[in-house]
């Protein structure tokens, strides 16, 4: 009987985690391996535009984001000292692309797809390094990949006094090439335990700074700084503080409100500065020099958050397209991938795509190179267009010239007049995208853990 195919997952972030839901309804046995020691995601929000709005929707899990979303109704474009350029709200969003744009708590969507896996699948204070991208074609060598944990038994513990291996699958014998891919075996220097697992399908969700992306294509050139940093934070609406959502530009510089569900605020605000920045004393203290003389509610909001809740992040944009979204048998998705800037609040949607689509290529009995192939086809050149897309809006926040931020303002408001949805434009080919497949039954997934309990009997 055929043995149930095996995905190890590098990153336990929004793309990470989505891949993981979505390949194990496509009947795979997923095993996610994050370095954080818990997958506690930073305090922040995250807009979900009506693309992986649709994409969730095929793992069930966009019902349970639209409920927890915020029923925001209006967003503005407005100047430093308070003025208003333009207006939209989510009846035009619902016009143009078939829904409102969705605003949840990082934490909300990341419970949402745990709570979709296998508790065994997440395996957290865990360090992945690929050793080997293995050969996706049938009967091919399968992908390698070290894992480094805390040594919590000392290195010379015995291998049969450890716990048992979490997944069917990704610590057996293998039947494709190599016998036994597994090794396990403490490193005293570092006090770690490394783990050598074989797995038919890595997916490197690692992030920004991806090692697998760097190991998988070394020539590629790193991610460029976009030219400016990022703060965001969310707290509990201040009395009195309006529930319009709006975005304010000034001169190299921006701050944006946004409304979540529970009667909380997710603010983010960005600044061109040099990259590796940091406050002489504490972020809050920085955004009240750089902000504090705001229209409200940003006053407010800076009275309302503390020192420690405060995140900041320099902005990271892909410096060029890679030369394929996989190699081997590796898929790269998400920020290791096509990191872009945040103006778009598409970072994260693109992810989502990504998992999904993967997922849908990756299919039972999809022969895997083609499968890889058809992702990278499907995947790149939209991506690549977003990350474009997003820098270029980018560029337009980051301006500082008096007269020039002027101009940008005069003429925003004319556009807006001429244009009503001018911000939701900027969306158009993005947020209206349809996922390949329909929903993937849950029963999917229980189908094949039957027929994997089958095999094992
Ligand atoms: C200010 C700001 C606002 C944003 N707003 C939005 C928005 O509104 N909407 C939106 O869609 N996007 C938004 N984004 C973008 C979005 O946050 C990212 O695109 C998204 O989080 C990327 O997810 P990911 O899973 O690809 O990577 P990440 O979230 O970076 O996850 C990567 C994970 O891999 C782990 N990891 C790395 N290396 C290893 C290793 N070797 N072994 C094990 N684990 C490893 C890391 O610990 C991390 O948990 C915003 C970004 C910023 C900076």
């Amino acid at each position: 009987m055929k043995q149930q195919r095996t995905a190890l997952v590098i990153g336990g972030g929004i793309g990470g985690l989505t891949a993981a839901v979505a390949l194990e309804r496509r009947g795979w046995s997923v095993t996610v391996v994050e370095r954080a020691a818990a997958l506690e995601p930073v305090g922040a929000g995250i807009a979900l535009a009506p693309n992986a709005q649709r994409a969730l929707d095929t793992i069930d899990v966009g019902d349970a984001v639209r409920a927890r979303a915020d029923g925001q109704v209006a967003g503005e474009f407005r100047l430093p000292g308070g003025r208003r350029l333009a207006r939209t709200d989510n009846a035009a969003a619902v016009r143009r692309f078939g829904g409102p744009v969705a605003i949840v708590h990082r934490a909300e969507l990341v419970a949402l797809l745990t709570a979709r896996l296998p508790a065994s699948a997440v395996r957290t204070g865990a360090t992945a390094t690929l050793l080997d991208p293995g050969d996706p074609h049938t009967c091919g060598r399968p992908a390698r990949v070290r894992i480094a944990e805390p040594d919590r038994g000392g290195p010379d513990q015995p291998v049969a006094d450890r716990p048992e291996p979490d997944r069917a699958g990704l610590d057996r014998p293998r039947t494709t090439g190599d016998k036994d891919m597994t090794s396990t075996r403490g490193n005293a220097k570092d006090n770690a335990r490394h783990t050598d697992l074989s797995a038919d399908l890595v997916v490197a969700a690692d992030g920004i700074h991806s090692a697998v992306r760097r190991a998988v294509f070394p020539g590629h050139p790193a991610p460029r700084y976009a030219g400016f940093t990022a703060w965001r934070f969310v707290v509990p609406a201040p009395e009195g503080v309006s529930p319009v959502a709006h975005e304010t530009w000034g001169r190299g510089c921006g701050w944006g409100t946004v409304p979540l569900a529970g009667g909380r605020i997710y603010a983010y605000a960005m600044a061109a500065v040099p990259a590796g920045g940091r406050a002489v004393d504490d972020e809050r203290a920085e955004l009240l020099r750089r902000f504090g003389a705001w229209h409200q509610p940003v006053p407010a909001l800076l009275d309302a958050v503390g020192p420690a809740e405060v995140l900041r992040n320099d902005v990271y944009s892909a410096a060029a397209a890679p030369p394929a979204f996989h190699h081997g048998r590796v898929a790269l998705l998400g920020d290791a991938v096509h990191p872009m800037t945040p103006n778009l609040g598409q970072g994260g949607c693109q992810a989502v795509e990504d998992a999904v689509v993967l997922a849908h290529e990756a299919g039972p009995d999809a022969d895997l190179g083609a499968a890889l192939a058809a992702y990278t086809r499907q995947r790149l050149p939209r991506t690549m267009e977003v990350v474009r897309r997003a820098e270029r809006i980018g560029r337009l926040t980051t301006w500082r010239s008096r007269p020039a931020c002027a101009l940008r303002a005069g003429l925003m408001a004319a556009t807006a007049r001429l244009t009503p949805d001018l911000a939701l434009r900027a969306l158009d080919g993005i947020a209206d995208w349809r996922p390949p497949a329909g929903t993937y039954a849950a029963g999917a997934r229980g189908t094949r853990t039957a027929a994997l309990r089958e095999e094992q009997e």
